[in-house]
């Protein structure tokens, strides 16, 4: 039986978190196995302009970013595969990793698979999803040129994607269960003040409508409990996340859903893990912040190593 090959460093995950946690252990000369997982490259991935990752005076795109973060962790010997941990095995180092057939031991293990966008759960948003239905206003909204369109939520993705879609469309009307955006300040002052966006307060999608594509929402005033049918030619849900912890149920303790982590470090429950990025963080999740966590967690790995003596 061939050899399963043990590695210093394993890091699951591509976004900013994970990219930074592989360039800073490359850079350590503790040559990285990142498997990036299928979605690669994270949530950056489906975000347009970056306007807040410092650095970038005019802003850069989202996708192009984290070309440039990949690049980066690449120069330094990285190991990149564009596939995903199936299975991890955390109760006894070095843990165990698969992908699929693929076997590797792990004397520590950084953590980054980050987390993925809310449905709001009905039959027919499966139904017309990619039809109408999207999470991505990044990635779709070019579709919709010239129409109408919706977006659920009530947070800053909502409002971003709002404003987004604004290029495109000739009206994009947000609709939130209450009558307060949970945006920040200044994304909800170019939401309100913006001659495209309209808002429906206090309302809730009951169904999107359509057959084959989308062609409007019935929303519900939750305070009237009066039905309106709504036309439009797309409906964005951007009502928020949930983290990808499901490989680490019953072996990593958590908060929230979310892998916990023993504050100011990243060390999780289990000695030798590491998290960093949206899997661990429900309150900053910035592409910064992110970035900053997987620096923290390559350090902290390194550091576990040395005291291991590898
Ligand atoms: P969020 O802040 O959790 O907001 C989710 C929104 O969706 C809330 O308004 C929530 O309503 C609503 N919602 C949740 N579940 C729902 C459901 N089942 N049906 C209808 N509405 C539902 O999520 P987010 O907007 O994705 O933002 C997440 C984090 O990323 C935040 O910290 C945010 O500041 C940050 N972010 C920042 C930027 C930026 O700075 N450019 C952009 C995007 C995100 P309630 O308000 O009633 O709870």
């Amino acid at each position: 039986m061939a050899s399963v090959e043990e590695r210093n460093v394993v890091v699951l995950g591509s976004g900013a978190a994970g990219l930074t946690a592989s360039l800073y252990t490359a850079r350590a000369n503790l040559k990285p196995l990142v498997l990036k997982g299928i979605d690669a490259g994270g949530q950056l991935m489906l975000t347009t302009e970056v306007e807040n990752y410092p650095g970038f005076p005019d802003a850069v795109l989202g996708p192009e970013l984290m070309e440039k973060f990949e690049k980066q962790a690449a120069r330094f010997d990285a190991e990149l595969l564009h596939q995903e941990a199936t299975r991890v095995d955390l109760s006894s180092r070095p843990f165990g990793v698969w992908s699929g057939d693929e076997e590797w031991r792990a004397r520590s293990l950084i953590i980054a698979t980050g987390a993925k966008a809310k449905m709001l759960g009905l039959d027919s948003e499966r139904r017309l999803l990619g039809h109408g239905v999207s999470t991505c206003a990044t990635c779709d909204g070019f579709f919709f040129r010239g129409q109408e369109l919706l977006v659920v939520g009530g947070g800053d993705s909502a409002v971003e994607e709002a404003l987004f879609l604004t290029r495109f469309a000739t009206k994009v009307t947000v609709i939130h269960r209450r009558d307060q955006l949970r945006a920040s300040k200044i994304m909800q002052d170019r939401a309100l003040g913006h001659e495209k966006i309209d808002f429906l307060w206090d309302s809730e999608v009951e169904e999107i409508l359509g057959d084959g594509q989308v062609s409007g929402a019935k929303v519900r005033n939750v305070k009237t409990d009066e039905i309106t049918d709504v036309l439009a030619g797309g409906l964005f849900v951007a009502i928020g996340h949930t983290p990808n912890t499901a490989l680490f149920e019953g072996q990593l303790e958590m908060q929230n859903g979310y892998i916990k982590v023993q504050e100011p470090t990243t060390r999780t429950s289990v000695e030798g893990g590491f998290a960093a990025g949206d899997v661990v963080d429900f309150i900053y999740r910035q592409a910064i912040t992110a970035a900053g966590m997987g620096c923290q967690a390559a350090i902290d790995a390194e550091r576990f190593l040395e005291e291991q003596g590898h």
